[in-house]
């Protein structure tokens, strides 16, 4: 592991860069965490016999090591409900993380119930950075009217909001960019930063970003060995997604992951896109987002 350590490192040395941003990284309650290394474990079944076998399976001070180690300068505690009854007690769980976790960016969530509103105030007011919404996972509609209040305030704050609404590596019942324009219609500034890149559906997810000048994309996963078999990316895609330099953030779904921490950035690389990309994309973008130093 401490060769992975050195090889990320001189990835990001080579670029002249001070480090990574990594916006999609899952820190959350072990129990938790647990249950969802134990979904990607019987994965096979939905992926059509593709195995899911997590590479970083470890204790939290480890994970944090690790992630430290590769020079990730700030990163996210990804952290999403199934149910409703459940999204105030991670956010609790995410305020004592960020507290003892200065290099996390305070995470919170939210699901489709009533108080939602008051909670995501709550985390606002809580210096909150930032927020993930699974809708796969969770199985809800993004534009259900009882979220309505939450994205106009997380609008009006300039949170962003990591959302999962493509439909890998499983369809969900309101997976797909339909939902989330809907979303935006109702809340054009609302910062949306669709993960793995809207996987599958790239172009309909890039198509948002172009028309809403605040949405972005996560990289997590997208152009990765795993994902290119599964879901791979257009390449008539790519001078779109060349000219969406500023709008691209490095995720990577750390630790919940079939492969090195650095394929991901290997990557991004072989996309050819250039070494001005690649510094947007790997810090620069998400340093600006953040307004780190
Ligand atoms: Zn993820």
């Amino acid at each position: 592991m401490r060769d992975e350590a050195r090889e990320v490192r001189g990835f990001w040395e080579g670029l002249g860069l001070p480090g990574l941003v990594d916006v999609h990284t899952h820190f959350m309650p072990e129990r938790v965490l647990r249950k969802v290394w134990d979904y990607f474990d019987g994965l096979g079944e939905l992926t059509g016999g593709i195995e899911w076998p997590i590479a970083y399976r470890a204790d939290e001070d480890e994970r944090l090591a690790l992630i430290r180690g590769f020079g990730v300068r700030a990163f996210t505690a990804m952290l999403y409900p199934h149910k409703a009854g459940m999204a105030e007690w991670l956010n609790s769980w995410a305020v004592g993380f960020a507290r003892r976790t200065p290099d996390c960016l305070h995470t919170s969530t939210l699901f489709p119930e009533p108080g939602v509103e008051d909670y995501v105030r709550e985390a606002v007011e809580a210096g909150t950075r930032v927020f993930k919404a699974h809708v796969q996972v969770g199985a809800y509609d993004p534009a259900d009217e009882l979220l309505d209040p939450a994205w106009g305030l997380l609008a009006e704050a300039g949170i962003p909001v990591v959302i999962h609404c493509g439909s890998g590596p499983s369809p969900g019942k309101h997976t797909g960019p339909g939902p989330a324009a809907a979303v935006l219609r109702r809340h054009p500034r609302l910062r949306f930063v669709f993960a793995h890149m809207g996987m599958p559906e790239y172009e309909d997810f890039l198509g948002l970003a172009e028309r809403y000048d605040e949405v972005r994309l996560d990289t997590t996963m997208a152009f990765t060995d795993f994902s290119e078999r599964l879901a791979p990316f257009p390449p008539a895609l790519l001078p779109r997604l060349a000219d969406l330099g500023d709008r691209v953030l490095l995720g990577t779904d750390f630790p919940n992951i079939p492969y090195p921490y650095v394929h991901q950035l290997r990557a991004l690389e072989r996309l050819g896109l250039g070494d001005d990309w690649l510094r947007a994309v790997c810090f620069g973008n998400g340093a600006r987002l953040f307004g780190l130093r």
